[in-house]
């Protein structure tokens, strides 16, 4: 920092030019954030200094979270489930993991373990660390499913959970959340289904999964505003089925104006409470339902392109997301290729495969040009 303050007009300067070294999302194809609708970035700088954490100086702050809740509750099957707005996926994995492990400790247990998909986000690898727990990874079936009989070998005495995922990181698939519900319904588990993508794309699309609060065994559910909700970073959002697992996070706060914080953080955003809120009104589940359809239109169009030069999905997609299939040689080269050429992609671990999320900012012109580029980059000799 310089003794001096410097004029405003150079700090704008200044800002403009770092702005322009930062990627567009116009030919970002490897990302799970999109730009935020403007009724969105219009709520959260009008509410830019308020904070969640101290929710009694900022009722009507608090009030939008409340209603954010409810919404989103509503929409997964329970009107009335208890959460926060936390700051995106890591978090409420975490949280919702720490809610059970907690309550089991209260109990007595020690040396607790919960059961994840091969394919959960490596969310999980932090949640091991951070809450002392082992966590297991199942395998997959051929659709990169979470394989059921995996699940059931893994349990034992101190599996307190089983993770379930409704639209994986890197393929968009959905686990068999209705069979792990009544899996965890025989032994008395905790089921959690991290929706952080799939949580506001599901709903939305023509075929029918059960993955919600609709099923008895689902305890807690996470789905991020700030991935396909338009809304602004960070916004995730946790919900539980009973308020008394939002209770197990529960830590008093003796000098604020609320008895006790259930978050992991301490100050929070209530900007994007508000921008998460604004945007949920305004488009509704129409305009939400508008959006992903419009996603899956480019996604189909995508994946019928890519086989027209030869290249085959992974698994025919069930969401935005697409895998295709390459040489295990030749995935670095395309992304590579694809890299120099301006394209953002990324590449899967098992099976390797190009990985592209056709999110809101992907226009059907940006598909067919980078279906040209990739025609020529598999084709070069
Ligand atoms: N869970 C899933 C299924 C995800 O896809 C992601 C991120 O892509 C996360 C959790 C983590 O979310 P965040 O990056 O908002 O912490």
């Amino acid at each position: 920092m310089e003794e001096g303050g410097m004029s405003k007009e150079a700090v704008e300067s200044l800002l403009q030019e770092k702005k322009l070294e930062d990627l567009s999302y116009e030919r970002i194809l490897s990302s799970m954030c999109t730009y935020p609708h403007e009724i969105a970035v219009y709520a959260h700088a009008m509410f830019l200094e308020s904070n969640l954490g101290d929710s009694g100086l900022f009722p009507g702050t608090k009030e939008m979270e409340n209603k954010v809740i409810r919404m989103i509750g509503a929409l997964l099957g329970k009107e009335d489930a208890a959460g926060y707005i936390s700051t995106g996926g890591t978090e409420s994995n975490i949280q919702a993991i720490r809610a059970i492990r907690n309550r089991k400790r209260k109990e007595g247990l020690r040396d607790m373990n919960i059961i994840v998909p091969e394919s959960a986000h490596f969310s999980f690898d932090k949640i091991a660390d951070l809450l002392s727990i082992e966590v297991r990874k199942a395998s997959l079936d051929e659709e990169l499913r979470m394989d059921v009989n995996s699940v059931e070998r893994l349990i034992d005495d101190q599996t307190i959970g089983v993770v379930g995922i409704a639209g994986t990181t890197e393929f968009g698939q959905i686990d068999p959340i209705k069979e792990l519900s009544e899996i965890i319904m025989e032994r008395d588990l905790f089921l959690f289904v991290d929706a952080a993508f799939g949580g506001f794309v599901i709903p939305f699309l023509e075929e029918r999964y059960e993955f919600d609060f609709s099923l008895e065994g689902v305890r807690a559910i996470s789905v991020d505003p700030h991935k396909m909700g338009m809304s602004t970073i960070p916004a995730g959002c946790l919900l539980f089925s009973e308020e008394s697992y939002l209770e197990e996070l529960a830590v008093p706060t003796p000098y604020l104006t609320t008895k006790e914080q259930c978050s992991l953080t301490g100050t929070r955003s209530g900007a994007s409470a508000a921008a998460t809120y604004a945007v949920l009104k305004y488009l509704g589940r129409e305009g939400l339902k508008r959006i992903v359809g419009e996603c899956m239109r480019l996604t189909r169009i995508l994946v019928s392109g890519a086989k027209q030069i030869g290249i085959s999905p992974v698994i025919e997609p069930v969401m935005n997301v697409v895998a295709l299939r390459f040489p295990e040689t030749e995935v670095g080269r395309v992304t590579r290729a694809l890299g120099e050429r301006r394209w953002r992609v990324s590449v899967t671990r098992k099976p390797k495969a190009l990985r592209l999320v056709i999110m809101p900012h992907v226009d059907e012109e940006t598909i067919h040009l980078f279906l040209e580029e990739l025609e020529d980059i598999v084709y070069v000799v």
